[in-house]
């Protein structure tokens, strides 16, 4: 019986091989955006006819190639990014199987024209199946043009087998999105027969994202931002009221990278759960970066899958990170009762030494330190040009770890509910209020106390303070409480221009468009009355160095809103700035649910809501207490 093995002729083999690597257009387009960024370039521009199936073409003003270069491309294994079995571990370049080029060239017809800044002239080579068809010389710019002609041209199944047009593109504009979304240092566009789809110039990441899905998210993204030695978190979550349920968009991004990670994903999700309804579901912008040699990516062979070895923690910190965000916008109160589920984020254990990042220039958080250093809140200069003396923030060690300020020091907000002085206690103190009901209030102990005795407050599931006013049965939540008091204080101390400011010791970069950075400088002499100090590094770039300490971590993304509002009302005023501070500021420090509170804290916390213009109602509207009568309790029991 004859031998019925046989090896399959080269060219035929590398068409299967082929095949599997590139399955669509979109695939192709991959490969070659993915070269063109790891060629350095700082401007890319893809064009594809009748979705990526007669035409693919890439144009980069990367490093180029030699001739000699240019010529091994599309070998087998030629690549110029792995050296040690070892690299292929790092996600540090795009495109590293060295084997896209002579994939694509086995299954397409390509033009490549490359040259070299150290070179006069480019090259210019043909291939049509792998097979090189002209070498030549050409005139050219630095950088490297690249078209994929008739993919699949000869393997005539598998053409048949791609979608039509649209579907493919479709496949196509995914994969320039995802290189788009982690490239904002990059302007790149995207023709589609003939006609612009997009056009992205150099942006900040938020004007990255903003460009890739439309201005008209501005106001539906909170950032969030996290950084220690072993993990950082960078990106966008949408605002719950702004949840949709078609046009979800959800990106995460891992060491520059776009990555399917379910788990993850969920961990966002998961953070929307008390605000949002059933079956509606957050879009997210997530960049993480993580250490190499923690992660695992090849166990997909597209390498859009990745394993981390904390996956478990990281879950933790993207839940509570985005948890906080949501909490700190404002639209909603987080209340978490457990003090174990409480809004801090879990510290990243292991090595301390400092992570060195992968190139990635604009995607590292601008609160990290340039290549991902971890800069946290480690340090902060703290320059105190008011009276708050003995007021003390949380220790830069301790807040080294959390992402923003729901942590506040108590024994700085003891001072603050002190007895006011006398003259006060007489004037507003006693002074009969107007309840909701029509009645008339008076604070715990002074009117109740002297006719039944007191057995003194109950503080109800962390939140609420349950007493009598004037013989009634009076609810109120503490933190909206002392949110309306602080307010109030802090409205004073900002017409006064003595508020509490810090000086960044790592100033923050402020990327504006350029409208923004109009507002914001016709906001500047307002801006440096309640604060802030800001440096002007190019028209559009600022630089923050000091903030008002009640905000300094939210501090940017509240300048950005104060602008935004400049913008949006199209006026200028200062009462709302303002005001719009000291909700901020009041909002940052007051006291969080789930505390233990003396009943000398909540005799002081109740003179002092009285005090202020109106103890029924928060800054931004909210019911601070809710009056249950004497007759209606009596009536309970018949
Ligand atoms: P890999 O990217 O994994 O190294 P490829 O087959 O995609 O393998 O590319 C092979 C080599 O060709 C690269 O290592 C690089 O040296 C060179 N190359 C490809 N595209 C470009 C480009 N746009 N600019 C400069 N060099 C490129
Ligand atoms: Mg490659």
């Amino acid at each position: 019986m004859s031998d019925i093995i046989r090896l399959l002729p080269e060219s035929i083999a590398s068409q299967i091989a082929a095949g599997e690597v590139v399955e669509s257009p979109a695939s192709a387009v991959k490969e070659l955006l993915e070269n063109a960024v790891d060629a350095g370039a700082t401007s890319i521009q893809l064009e594809v006819l009748d979705g990526g199936k007669s035409l693919i073409h890439v144009l980069d003003n990367g490093c180029g190639m030699s001739p000699a270069d240019a010529r091994m491309a599309f070998e087998k294994h030629a690549t110029s990014k792995i050296r040690e079995a070892e690299d292929l571990y790092k996600l540090h370049t795009m495109g590293f199987r060295g084997e896209a080029l002579a994939a694509i060239s086995a299954i397409s017809k390509i033009e490549l024209r490359t040259r070299r800044v150290d070179q006069e002239l480019g090259t210019h080579i043909q291939l049509s199946g792998s097979q090189v068809q002209s070498i030549e010389v050409c005139v050219m710019d630095v950088g490297t043009s690249l078209k994929v002609q008739d993919l699949f041209f000869n393997i005539p199944v598998r053409r048949r087998f791609l979608k039509d047009h649209k579907r493919e593109f479709d496949k196509v504009l995914r994969e320039f999105v995802h290189v788009a979304l982690v490239n904002p240092h990059i302007a790149m566009t995207l023709h589609h027969d003939g006609a612009l789809i997009k056009d992205l110039p150099v942006a900040s990441l938020k004007g990255r994202v903003l460009g890739v899905v439309g201005q008209a998210f501005e106001k539906k993204l909170l950032t969030i931002n996290y950084s220690s030695p072993m993990l950082s978190i960078t990106g966008f979550v949408s605002q719950p009221q702004s949840i949709v349920k078609s046009g979800l968009k959800q990106y995460l991004f891992v060491n520059g990278r776009y990555m399917k990670h379910g788990y993850f994903a969920k961990a966002i999700e998961l953070a929307y759960q008390d605000v949002a309804s059933e079956g509606l579901r957050p879009s997210f912008f997530v960049y993480l970066t993580v250490p190499t040699d923690t992660i695992d990516v090849n166990i997909s062979p597209t390498k859009t899958e990745v394993r981390f070895s904390e996956e478990k923690l990281i879950f933790d910190i993207l839940k509570s990170l985005v948890r906080e965000a949501l909490s700190a916008s404002a639209s909603i109160p987080v209340i978490d009762f457990d003090p174990d589920k409480a809004l801090d984020i879990p510290a990243y254990p292991g090595r301390q030494e400092t992570l060195v990042m992968p190139e990635l220039p604009s995607v590292v958080s601008p609160t990290a330190g340039p290549r991902g250093e971890a800069t946290g809140g480690g340090g902060y200069a703290r320059r105190v040009f008011m009276s708050g003396a003995g007021q003390k923030s949380s220790s830069p060690a301790a807040s080294r770890y959390r992402a923003s300020s729901m942590d506040i020091n108590w024994d700085s907000l003891s001072e603050k509910f002190e007895a006011p002085p006398a003259d006060e206690e007489s004037s507003s103190l006693f002074a009969p209020r107007l309840t909701e009901a029509g009645g008339t209030l008076l604070p715990h102990g002074v009117f109740c106390g002297a006719e039944y005795p007191s057995v003194g407050q109950l503080i109800y599931k962390g939140r609420y303070i349950v007493t009598s006013l004037r013989r009634n049965l009076t609810i109120i939540d503490y933190r909206r409480a002392h949110e309306r008091i602080l307010f109030e204080r802090y409205m004073l101390e900002l017409g006064e221009g003595k508020v509490e400011v810090q000086q960044m010791m790592f100033p923050e970069p402020l990327e504006l468009a350029l409208d923004e950075a109009q507002a914001l400088e016709r906001l500047w002499a307002d801006l440096t009355s309640l604060g802030f100090e800001l440096e002007r590094i190019d028209e559009q770039t600022y630089t923050l160095l000091q903030a008002p300490s009640a905000i300094l971590e939210q501090a940017t993304d509240l300048l950005r809103r104060l602008v935004a509002h400049c913008i949006e009302t199209d006026e200028y005023n200062h009462d709302y700035l303002v005001r719009a501070m000291a909700m901020a500021m009041a909002s940052g420090t007051a006291r969080p649910y789930g505390q233990e509170l003396s009943s000398e804290d909540v005799e002081a916390l109740l003179a002092q809501l009285f005090a202020t213009s109106d103890p029924n109602l928060t800054p931004n509207g909210k019911v601070i207490m809710t009056t249950f009568s004497e007759d209606f309790i009596d009536q309970r029991f018949g």
